[in-house]
């Protein structure tokens, strides 16, 4: 059975302060809950990586990057690597964020790149992939998704189901409050799983966790979470209040799939 992930982006939002309040007001419920298989994780800025870690090491609570750099190490000033982020014990990142992709122009291969070296550094790469407004118009969703997935998963082998995950975020849906309705998500979803199908194996493709994010809230999120392909959300602004967070988590748990 695939694990529900409810993974909260907070983007640059959130000071020291907003930071400890947020934790401050999740973990005293999250610390006696049984989660089963529904799996929070939150990817704050950088600054807060640890302190996030800290504050939430008694709950199930995981913490990731929003990104990492595709150089080792080296002269690249205001960039984070992969190891540094394995020397904090991080398990994930998010990766290729329509946001990167269009502000700081990374391409199909930046993102392999980048998702190599997570994966090099035993972090789990969040492998965001999205087509933009004119392109669903224009009918190409399904070519742009497929492009995006050969393109950063170009000669990537994956071992096991834990080694990834995929987020479906159509651009025209995140930070609009505009969500794709359950069967729109689903469609893209089952056209992803087909591929890890047949690109990898029907095991893996079975047990990977496609995400949905795209103005995802506690109003959406059990519609999508009813759909056969959509295992979790990829969250941003509802992600960054302790309340809807929860509540998020707390539909999860009653979601039956
Ligand atoms: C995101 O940041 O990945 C996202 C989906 O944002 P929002 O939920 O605000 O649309």
């Amino acid at each position: 059975m695939r694990k529900i992930v409810i993974a909260g982006n907070w983007k640059m939002y959130k000071d020291l302060e907003d930071v400890r309040a947020f934790c401050k007001a999740i973990a005293s419920s999250l610390e006696t809950k049984d989660l089963g298989r529904v799996l929070p994780i939150l990817a704050p800025a950088y600054p807060f990586l640890a302190l996030l870690q800290r504050e939430l090491s008694d709950t199930s609570v995981k913490v990731a990057a929003q990104d990492a750099s595709a150089h080792s190490e080296g002269a690249f000033t205001g960039e984070v690597s992969a190891a540094m982020l394995t020397s904090l014990g991080l398990e994930y990142a998010i990766v290729g964020h329509s946001e990167r992709r269009a502000m700081h122009n990374e391409s199909n291969e930046i993102v392999r790149e980048k998702l190599m070296m997570l994966m090099d550094n035993s972090i789990k790469p969040i492998l965001c992939v999205g087509e933009t407004l004119e392109q669903r118009d224009a009918d190409d969703t399904q070519k742009v998704i497929l492009e995006q997935l050969n393109g950063c998963l170009n000669n990537v082998s994956l071992y096991s189901a834990e080694d990834i995950m995929i987020a479906y975020e159509p651009v025209w849906a995140i930070g609009t409050g505009r969500t794709a309705t359950g069967e729109q998500a689903q469609e893209v979803h089952s056209i992803i799983r087909n591929w890890l199908t047949h690109t990898y194996s029907q095991a893996l493709a079975d047990e990977i966790p496609i995400l949905y994010g795209g103005s995802v809230k506690p109003d959406n999120i059990a519609g999508l979470l009813a759909m056969p392909d959509i295992d979790g959300g990829l969250i941003g602004g509802a992600s960054l209040k302790a309340d809807q967070y929860l509540e998020m988590i707390n539909i999860a748990l009653e979601s039956r799939k």
